[in-house]
């Protein structure tokens, strides 16, 4: 097993996870079978206790692993299915520590973070970069582990440790370290400052870990006596020090780290061959070139409650982005406040409210992502009906289809004050349940308890426009994460005016995908299809969304 071991530097947001993933995809185009690791040095068992706001979205994994947001990242760009061990937190390191503890496995010995913690890191990685993750069922070639946070920070300081230890552990030409650094520009002529990356690799190297490659993130390429400059002060060759400069679109990352030559001297490092043809990089290159060339636009509007954090829908972007390359089309996503958009909004703020509803109405499609809790629930309400009353394209996720339901029971089926018991103070006094608390859920804990994970969704009905998208497979398989669920007392009642639940859990009971008759195409899904949209493979309900919001008849 290979292991490639990405570190950052300087500050947080670098593109840490990117570059982890850039090399990845290299190393596949090497011919080798790849896999990832990513280490999140925080308390928390997982992410799924995380605000979007603070930490990006929560992303979820077949297994019902609520994991950061970078394993996003490494499924879609290396096309592998992770589980949650596939993300070490410092909280599951010390339970599972603590708990052996507890059990005796220790007996006798004075508990240390090294060299017991440190050896639970390494066992830990040696025993999940193993698992088969790209559907073949066979072992991987190498691992990319990349290590949250920044050189230097107390939280990460054990895994810095361990991860020194583990060089020698499977042998040094088995592993290839990386540093992500950033090269400030400074002053009128723009100087390239290399001050802050010197600095981290010295408190790297300090810590026993030499980079093999420093990746440098800055806006323009690096000046060549840049890089000079920083292989004599950081002990590389120059050639080692990579440019990650800004470029057009992300899927050209894999190719500017190619164009520098990090394949080779990655494959170098590890002492492995380069079997592969370049078929494989030659598809991302087309990809990569295409999604610059678009000139015709399509406007989707994310009507949602954080929508100065793209990093809470990165999945749902990424989802709309692999549609619209399929579509041909660019991709420009207008973001609506919920709250602008509700009726209340009209007396507070006016010209929010407006300018919120002139957008909605620019849009040719709209899309409504999951989330949690009362906030802005009135607004996307008022944008669920307006796509149904008006025809516009409407995709509903998760949230998104409760939404749906409730304006359905609402304004079709007459039911004052329909709503889900989430949105209520008191949901024993909500006369008409749209949408309600699933009985299995747990009141008490919050931490890994809702209803997660894959599941199989059948059809339910013989032909419908989503069954179609999803090319007539009489089930699908996607990823749950959810408290609360369509009200299996007014199914009947809902479908018989014509919003149909086209699919159903196994039991039949519970509602998974919705989709309205006479409609263009106003589609929800109780699951999150975002997370297994991949490039080249866009997810079917983003891709019937696109295709109706540029005039498609579906
Ligand atoms: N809050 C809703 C629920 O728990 C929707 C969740 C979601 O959108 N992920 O059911």
């Amino acid at each position: 097993m290979k292991y490639v071991i990405v570190t950052g530097g300087v500050l947080s947001g670098l593109g840490k996870g990117i570059t982890a993933s850039s090399i990845g995809v290299l190393m596949k185009s090497v011919g080798l079978r790849v896999t990832s690791i990513k280490i999140d040095p925080y308390l928390n068992s997982d992410a799924g206790t995380m605000s979007p706001f603070e930490h990006g979205e929560v992303f979820v994994l077949d297994d019902g692993g609520e994991a950061d947001l970078d394993l996003g990242n490494y499924e879609r760009f290396l096309d592998v299915s992770l589980t949650k061990d596939h993300n070490i937190t410092t909280g599951k390191v010390y339970s599972s520590v603590i708990e052996r503890e507890r059990k005796g496995d220790y007996l006798g010995k004075t508990v240390q973070v090294i060299p017991h913690i440190t050896n639970e890191i390494q066992d830990w990685i040696e025993r999940v970069s193993i698992l088969p993750t790209d559907g073949s069922g066979k072992t991987p070639d190498a691992c990319v582990i990349e290590l949250g946070g920044t050189v230097g920070d107390i939280e990460s300081s054990p895994f810095v440790e361990a991860l020194r230890q583990f060089q020698f552990r499977v042998g040094r030409e088995n592993v290839c370290f990386v540093h992500v650094s950033l090269v400030p520009v400074m002053g009128p002529v723009g100087e390239q400052k290399t001050k802050p990356t010197q600095h981290t690799v010295k408190e790297l190297r300090g810590l026993g870990i030499t980079p093999d490659l420093i990746v440098c993130r800055s806006n323009e390429p690096l000046h060549e006596e840049v890089k000079e400059k920083l292989a004599a002060f950081c002990h590389v060759e120059p050639n080692a020090v990579i440019s990650a400069h800004d470029v057009s679109n992300l899927y050209q990352i894999p190719i500017s780290f190619e164009q520098q030559g990090v394949r080779v001297m990655i494959a170098n490092c590890l002492g492995v061959k380069m079997t592969a043809s370049d078929q494989y990089l030659d598809r991302w290159r087309a990809m990569a070139d295409r999604v610059d060339k678009f000139e015709e636009i399509v406007r989707i509007a994310m009507v949602g409650k954080y929508t100065g954090l793209s990093d809470s829908y990165l999945s749902v972007i990424k989802a709309l982005q692999h549609s619209s390359i399929a579509v041909n089309r660019k991709l420009v996503i207008d973001w609506i406040e919920s709250t602008d958009l509700d009726t209340a909004m009209m007396n507070n703020n006016k010209t929010a409210y407006d300018r919120a509803w002139e957008k909605l109405k620019l849009a040719d499609g709209i899309l409504v992502p999951g989330g949690f809790g009362n906030r802005g629930v009135e607004g996307k309400i008022e944008a669920a009906r307006y796509a149904r009353t008006s025809g516009i394209p409407y995709l509903g996720i998760c949230l998104g289809l409760q939404i749906a339901t409730i304006e359905f029971c609402r304004n079709v089926l007459n039911l004052d004050g329909a709503n889900s018991e989430e949105f209520v103070d008191n949901p024993d006094e909500l006369e008409h349940k749209a949408v309600v608390f699933m009985p299995e859920i747990s009141k008490t804990h919050m931490g890994g308890t809702m209803r997660l994970g894959a599941k199989i969704t059948p059809f339910v009905v013989e032909d419908c426009k989503i069954k179609r998208l999803y090319g007539n497979k009489d089930e699908v398989s996607e990823r749950h994460r959810h408290r609360y669920e369509v009200n299996p007392d007014l199914i009947d009642s809902i479908e018989s005016a014509g919003l149909i639940y086209v699919g159903k859990d196994e039991t039949g009971q519970r509602c998974e995908i919705m989709e309205l008759l006479d409609h263009p195409y106003f589609v929800g899904t109780q699951y999150h299809p975002e997370f297994k949209s991949r490039p080249g493979r866009p997810s079917p309900p983003f891709l019937g969304l696109l295709r109706a919001s540029i005039g498609e008849q579906l």
